[in-house]
């Protein structure tokens, strides 16, 4: 029997983290309560949220008291014979028991493993509008370490296009991106470094990339910063991701390098403009760290960027899960180490540029990019012996 929405508001209910119930737990839980359904949310207290409104509880197990005078919002209590309930405002809330990583996963369930994810090791260089989707789409597929790299704060004019929001203005972009990874999976392991790459300590790197192998994906769109970021993989023998942006977001370009793998770097494909000389079809418009100073922004909408990064996200979690046998590539065995992607063959939005495109929403899968000759990079994989 379907109950009216009238009816449901009558339930009080509350959602209680399994663990709270477990042996040995300690701690002050939050809640929003929503009293449109009757609902009290109860999460773990490391899930940032706006202070406003904030409820702050406990559990009141038979076998501990509670300091006197301790005003909490609301209590789960757990009596002598382990019934549970929640006391709230003066009522009783029935309890309903969820398993906080496999409820918010589960509907990855036999595609993406969130075990195996929870292990692994993801650095993100820019956390503006590619970055923040980048974050956020590997926390909604179970990653449980992130590094986040920006020195940027939120200003109103990121909003149309930045996975945070209004509230988030005034934030450090990797102290709102680190609260969005945490609304979505509380037990990963999130460190922020608002500086520029350049200026961060290399003990982070060591840890990091080195010691952890993350992922490094460059999303500051300017190739200086990128040829930085594959310069520490190829160090560290980390893997590389790259997203950048052609004018106005009507195309974008995808760029990964392995390890191991005799791929071109990325200064020899696009970072000294090599590919611009040799076919001025493939350069990207995008600033250097020089020009960037005169080119306040770029304009572009969130749906064109949002649909090449959405790509890179994919290329990143295939790269995560490689050497995985229970894991379905989606794109890396059909993708060459660098991918265009078409938004809009119209040239009113991409210029004459658009007109390489044969038709909207084209994807390469046959750009080759080839070793500079004398690239030490290149060369210790012995292409050039
Ligand atoms: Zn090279």
């Amino acid at each position: 029997m379907m109950l009216s929405s009238d009816a449901r508001r009558q339930i009080n209910k509350a959602l209680v983290p399994e663990a709270v119930f477990e042996d040995g737990y300690a701690g002050e839980l939050r809640a929003s309560f929503h009293a449109s359904s009757g609902i009290l949310n109860i999460y773990p207290c490391d899930v940032p949220i706006a202070e406003e409104g904030l409820l702050r509880g406990c559990c009141d197990f038979p076998d501990r008291n509670l300091e006197d005078g301790t005003d909490y919002d609301f209590r789960i209590v757990l009596d002598e014979e382990c019934k549970r309930s929640v006391l709230f405002r003066g009522e009783k809330y029935e309890v309903q028991p969820y398993d906080l990583v496999q409820n918010v996963f589960s509907r990855n369930g036999g595609l993406i493993e969130s075990e195996i994810m929870a292990d692994k090791a993801v650095a993100i260089f820019g956390c503006g509008s590619v970055g923040s989707l980048i974050a956020l789409a590997l926390a909604r597929v179970g990653v449980g370490n992130f590094l986040l790299v920006d020195n940027d704060v939120l200003e109103y004019h990121n909003i149309c296009r930045h996975q945070c929001g209004i509230h988030e203005v005034g934030e450090y972009k990797v102290d709102a991106v680190k609260a969005r990874i945490l609304d979505i999976n509380p037990t990963a392991h999130v460190e922020v470094c608002a500086t520029l790459a350049e200026y961060a300590p290399k003990a982070l790197w060591d840890r990091w990339v080195g010691e952890k192998r993350a992922l490094c994906v460059g999303c500051a769109d300017n190739r200086e910063a990128d040829v930085y970021v594959n310069g520490l993989c190829l160090y560290y023998s980390s893997p590389f991701v790259s997203i950048g942006f052609w004018e106005r977001a009507f195309a974008g370009e995808i760029f990964y390098w392995l390890p191991d793998s005799q791929m071109t770097c990325y200064k020899c494909a696009l970072g000294d403009g090599s590919l611009t000389s040799r076919n001025s079809a493939r350069r990207r418009l995008y600033t250097t760290q020089e020009k960037l100073k005169d080119v306040h922004f770029e304009p572009g909408i969130a749906v064109d960027i949002d649909f090449v990064t959405n790509i890179g996200a994919k290329v990143a979690i295939d790269i995560l899960n490689i050497g995985n046998d229970r894991f379905t590539q989606r794109l890396l065995p059909e993708l060459q180490q660098y991918t265009l992607v078409c938004n809009t063959n119209n040239p009113a939005i991409g210029g004459k540029m658009a007109e390489i495109f044969s038709y909207p929403l084209q994807v390469t899968t046959s750009l080759k990019v080839t070793p500079l000759p004398g690239c030490d990079c290149c060369k210790e994989d012995g292409r050039h012996e």
